[in-house]
């Protein structure tokens, strides 16, 4: 069988030997955690754990309950008011910069040593190791060759968290990240054990009665701009509670926005608990929406990113919206 092989090798060796030769991690991830981030994040436990180290995991908000089949999900903590320790060794997942994990940052030591394993294009490399690959699909595209650098054997706990990674960033393997390297990866974990109807019916497919009512109500405000090449959705505090939905629960609308045939970019906004708007962008084939959301001090992927803004919503969208008119005129 074809052997996926990673790029780049020699950060590949150095990330492992960093992560071999020191003990008590804290494994962070970003906030409002994907599956990405989550699969990341319990694949390094377990990873971890099998090298005999200790670690925690720990994230600045809930849990998204539909990652609770997750191996080790409910190990996991939530940044509490009150830190109890600091932390001299850090591993970030899937952070494409630092402010990615502000949340936790009262348990890390101003000298910690930080281990950055990403696949954002807009990472700057912050850490004193880094195994940062924008070509990968997901993050644990990455975990999986450090679990083979390391010598780790696939067992089913740990291939089950690295197929929610690929199965959720990749978008059920259909979006343009989809590669020959991801079904090769995910072929290897399924030989290890994992269901993958057991990961894609909690992790993609299903939704619960106050996500659909969010749908609903989201679905109702959908604007095409643009000749039709641009679609915007957008989420208030209102809704969520007429809709008996959490923050969380907004994910996944902005899919509905960009699957307009004749669209190009598609937008979601939505009112944070601050006050402030998140934005979601994503493209289909010629906007670098990673290099709108930097202007707007945010990141990600060509294709996927977002970024936050302080300012009220209507204003927000305006912003947003002349920035992607003009790559559009560009494109
Ligand atoms: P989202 O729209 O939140 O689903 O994010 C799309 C992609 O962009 C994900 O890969 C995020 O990790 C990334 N991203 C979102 N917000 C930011 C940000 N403020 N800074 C850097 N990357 C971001
Ligand atoms: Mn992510
Ligand atoms: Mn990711």
């Amino acid at each position: 069988m074809w052997n996926p092989a990673p790029r780049q090798a020699a950060d590949l060796q150095q990330v492992a030997e960093v992560i071999a030769k020191r003990d008590d991690w804290l494994i962070v991830t970003h906030e409002r955690p994907d599956g990405d981030a989550l699969g990341s994040a319990f694949a390094m436990a377990e990873m971890l754990s099998s090298l005999g180290k200790s670690w925690r995991l720990l994230v600045a908000e809930p849990m998204p309950r539909r990652f609770s089949y997750l191996p080790g999900f409910a190990k996991a903590q939530v940044a509490g008011e009150r830190t109890d320790r600091q932390f001299q060794q850090v591993i970030a997942l899937d952070c494409a910069d630092q402010g990615r994990y502000e949340g936790v940052s009262a348990y890390i030591a101003d000298e910690a040593l930080v281990v950055n394993i990403d696949h954002h294009q807009t990472n700057p490399r912050y850490g004193a190791a880094n195994y940062v690959d924008p070509q990968a699909a997901a993050t644990c595209e990455l975990l999986y060759h450090v679990a083979r650098q390391l010598g780790l054997p696939l067992s089913e706990a740990l291939a089950t968290c690295l197929y929610t990674g690929l199965l959720t960033d990749t978008g059920g393997f259909s979006l343009p990240n989809t590669t020959r390297e991801v079904h090769e990866i995910a072929a290897e974990l399924l030989a290890s054990g994992v269901q993958p109807y057991d990961v894609a019916e909690p992790a993609l497919e299903s939704r619960t009665w106050p996500q659909m009512r969010l749908l609903q109500s989201a679905l109702a405000n959908l604007r095409l701009q643009e000749d039709g090449r641009l679609a915007t959705l957008y989420v208030t505090r209102a809704m969520l509670a007429e809709a008996g939905a959490d923050d969380d629960d907004a994910e996944g609308l902005v899919g509905f926005a960009r699957s307009v045939d004749t669209v190009e970019v598609g937008m979601l906004f939505r009112e944070t608990p601050d006050g402030k708007v998140k934005v979601s962008l994503r493209s289909k084939r010629r906007v670098d929406v990673a290099k709108i959301a930097q202007e707007f001090g945010g990141g990600g992927h060509v294709r996927a990113a977002g970024c936050t803004l302080g300012l009220p919503l209507a204003e927000a969208m305006n912003r947003l919206t002349v920035a992607v008119a003009t790559e559009l005129g560009r494109a």
